[in-house]
This record gives structure tokens, C-alpha cells and sequence, in this order.
């Protein structure tokens, strides 16, 4: 099942280019009070929503994707844990520009571990990403996106594929620079998710995915998630040594070679294997 949220927090079943409006299934979530609990509650419910998305598609409005505002799929992640230098081509093109990438931070991912981006960074397809220090250099890194769907702590690899949720198409936004990578990748709209959420059923192994980021037209990134260094279930388990991941929890999986700055009136197109195309304009506030 593809969801996808659009307009004014509408919940939309995907199905092709076709988007029904399916928001009264959201009536299956308990009410909330403070303290609200922390985690996605669409994920936290996810096998109550699916369902409900069933019944409600029947009688529901129709739309065209490409016609709505896409936000992000997940509204209220508890963290966005991201793994740094995660294809070796990658990490090849950082070593040889220390100029760019500040050699201190051009570690290996055994052992620097993961980073935490900002959830505040989160933004969906439409909303498109600020450039909001114009003077540095921004960077895409296409990435696929991984979404937590019950709570992990000490997962092994063997078991990890069974805490998935679903996948995303994920874009972590960088400056370049000496500052701690979770501040230069945590700016307002720094952390780019859609265009919908799909459910891991539809994707089965996240390993063999070709991901593909054009700018303007101009191919920047293109690679298979087969090249990580520390594969999807690998990520699970060494955040869950460390932490509870929660439902709607978001694992940037990392980028690899190809990055490259991109500027105001840019678009980015973002493809990956099973997930679809998400387009993300580039704009200064
Ligand atoms: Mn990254």
C-alpha cells in the first residue's frame, strides 16, 4: 500500500498516478492528549489504518498525484537517525576533496556510528528545500529512506527487516563545512521525504534498489542500494544497540558519490526502484 499526505493533512491511498482521498480511515486513531506519546501515530496503527484506508476508498474523491501538495508521508517522527559514509564511492570522492568535505569527518561509518537530524528538518515533496545560507555550499544526498514500524531495541540483522514499516524516498539536505554534521543537516526543510510512504511488502528487500537524482535534467547521483557498506538491516541493529527506534522512526540509510551543490530555482528528481519519482524545488526564503 502506497499513502501519501497531501493538502491540508489529508491521508491519500496511491494507487498509480491516482490519489483517492481516503482521511476518514484517520477516525481508527485514539484521541490524543499531553503528553502525546512519542512516534508516528499513523505507524504506531498501522495495522488498524490499512483496513480502514480499504473501507473508506470506496465513495472516496479522486485526485491526480502530480495535481496535490505533498507533505511528508510521516507527520511526528521521535528521531531521524542518518548514516554518514555509507557507499564507499562516497567516501572515496569525500578523502580526495578535504578542500569540501573536512577530512576529520571523512570517518568510517564502524566507527563513527550514526548521527541524529533535526525531526523539525522534515518536509514533504512539495514543500521544497530553503536555501537559507547562500553563501555555503548546499548539497543534495539521495537516500533511501527507511521507516521504523513497532519499537526496536537489540535487534539482530536477522530480525531487523521484520521492524520495517515501509520505505521512502529520502533526501538529507547538507551544508558543507567544519560544524557537527546533525547542525549543517538539520535546517528547516533539510530533511526532504515522499513522495508517499510505501509499505515494505511492496518492496521486500531493500537491498538491489538503483536510486537516481537528476538536477535540472543533469544526472548527479545514480547507484543501488546494494553498494551500502552496512546494509538496512545492519543500520537496525547498531541503532537499536544504542536506542529504541519507535514507530515512524526515519533511518536515512546514507548517499552515495555524486554530491553536489544545488541553488535557488532548481529542481531535483529523485528515483528509486519500487518507490517511484519525487520532485523537490529548490528555493531562497
Ligand atoms: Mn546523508
Amino acid at each position: 500500500m502506497r499513502l501519501c499526505r497531501f493538502n491540508d493533512n489529508r491521508l491519500g491511498l496511491v494507487e498509480g498516478e491516482d490519489v483517492f482521498d481516503v482521511t476518514a480511515a484517520l477516525s481508527v486513531l485514539p484521541a490524543l492528549h499531553w503528553p502525546v506519546p512519542l512516534g508516528d501515530a499513523l505507524i504506531t496503527h498501522l495495522d488498524k489504518i490499512i483496513p480502514a484506508v480499504r473501507d473508506a476508498k470506496a465513495g472516496a474523491e479522486k485526485f491526480k498525484l502530480s495535481d496535490l501538495h505533498l507533505l511528508s508521508p510521516i507527520a511526528n517522527p521521535s528521531k531521524i537517525p542518518a548514516a554518514p559514509v555509507n557507499y564507499l564511492a562516497h567516501e572515496a570522492e569525500a578523502a580526495a576533496d578535504p578542500a569540501t568535505f573536512h577530512g576529520q569527518q571523512v570517518a568510517k561509518i564502524q566507527n563513527v556510528g550514526l548521527f541524529l537530524k533535526s525531526c523539525s528538518s522534515l518536509v514533504g515533496a512539495s514543500d521544497g528545500v530553503e536555501i537559507a545560507h547562500p553563501e555555503r555550499r548546499t548539497d543534495h544526498e539521495i537516500e533511501l529512506a527507511c521507516i521504523i514500524g513497532k519499537p526496536a531495541r537489540n535487534v539482530s540483522r536477522a530480525d531487523a527487516l521484520t521492524y520495517v514499516a515501509g520505505y521512502a524516498i529520502g533526501l538529507d539536505m547538507t551544508i558543507r563545512g567544519i560544524e557537527e554534521r546533525s547542525l549543517r543537516k538539520s535546517l528547516d526543510s533539510f530533511t526532504v521525504l515522499g513522495p508517499y510512504f510505501v509499505t515494505a511488502d511492496e518492496i521486500g528487500d531493500p537491498a538491489g534498489l538503483d536510486m537516481l537524482i537528476t538536477v535540472n535534467g543533469e544526472t548527479r547521483q545514480h547507484a543501488n542500494t546494494r553498494d551500502l557498506v552496512i546494509d538496512v538491516p545492519g543500520l537496525i541493529e547498531m541503532a537499536s544497540r544504542f536506542y529504541t527506534l519507535l514507530p515512524g522512526d526515519i533511518i536515512m540509510t546514507g548517499t552515495p558519490d555524486g554530491v553536489a551543490p544545488v541553488k535557488p530555482g532548481d529542481e531535483m528528481v529523485c528515483t528509486i526502484d519500487k518507490i517511484g519519482e519525487m520532485r523537490v524545488k529548490v528555493y531562497q526564503a
